[in-house]
């Protein structure tokens, strides 16, 4: 019975192979995979090729070769900018780490803030985080998400602060390193509207008692503002006034404590304070 089931099955896969022969013999010559993407970064490679970090919704971070991207006329055009939302067509070889990639197609373009040096230090910060903070081939659509709406918002709103403050936030969030926002990581007491404080060093918030030399405020605002991070869309809040120091004291904390958690320094951070 077994048998009989198996010799249909491949007399069945002959007769479609047969038929679509020339079908199967195009599908050979197509790229393997094909991923909605953000292009994370890109180094010259040789004379004409460029090296492309990028991270697919359904691949992961990824890293491949773009033959040819260097020259003049080429086939990529502006798709390989920073962020840049593509989608992208990819073979992956058994032996190599770096993926061929075969062809980009531009979904949404964040030209204005690509082209703007001040708001291009947003995106390069963004960037560079994701870079460091995403293992590799590891799928993450939270984060996918995220870094599709900070850049969007860049865009939208030309201005980097309040889309940084939240993607530094929700960055750490999701990587499951924020601290109690209520009271002292050393001694419990409560902050109530007193402020707390921070440093690259360690993960947690203290309080005026417990804090130790150089640590940085966050005051009561910039905690309320985390919790209108954690309930509301970006895209719904407005960047006024009243939230713009509690947004630069969050931005700065989350960003110290992505480096306690990288063990190293951003190397775009300090570009943000001559923009
Ligand atoms: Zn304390």
């Amino acid at each position: 019975m077994v048998i009989t089931i198996l010799l249909r099955v491949r007399a069945f896969r002959t007769e479609y192979g047969s038929l679509s022969g020339a079908a199967s013999a195009r599908r050979l010559l197509m790229p393997a995979r094909e991923t909605e993407a953000i292009i994370l970064r890109t180094f010259p490679l040789g004379e004409a090729d460029r090296l492309v970090s990028f991270f697919g919704r359904s691949s992961g971070r990824v890293r491949g070769v773009a033959a040819g991207a260097r020259r003049l006329k080429n086939r990529y055009g502006s798709t390989l900018e920073v962020l840049s939302h593509v989608q992208i067509w990819y073979v992956e070889k058994e032996t190599r780490d770096l993926v061929r990639i075969e062809q980009a197609e531009l979904l949404e373009s964040f030209h204005k803030a690509q082209s703007d040096y001040g708001l291009s230090t947003g995106l390069a910060v963004i960037s560079e985080i994701s870079e460091l903070i995403l293992p590799e081939h590891e799928v993450s659509e939270p984060m996918f998400r995220l870094i599709l709406l900070a850049a969007r918002e860049v865009e939208r709103t030309a201005d980097w602060h309040l889309p940084l403050s939240y993607f530094a936030f929700w960055t750490v969030r999701l990587g499951g390193w924020l601290p109690r926002f209520d009271r002292c990581v050393a001694c419990g007491t409560p902050f109530d509207s007193k402020p707390a404080f921070y440093d690259a060093h360690q993960s947690g918030l203290f309080c005026e008692k417990c804090r130790r030399a150089g640590m940085k405020p966050l005051d009561a605002e910039a905690r309320g503002l985390a919790e209108r991070f954690a309930g509301e869309r970006l895209d719904r809040m407005t960047f006024e006034k009243c939230i713009e120091t509690g947004a630069g004291e969050l931005r700065e904390a989350g960003l110290s404590w992505i480096e306690h958690h990288l063990e190293r320094r951003l190397r775009t951070r300090e570009l943000l304070e001559t923009t």
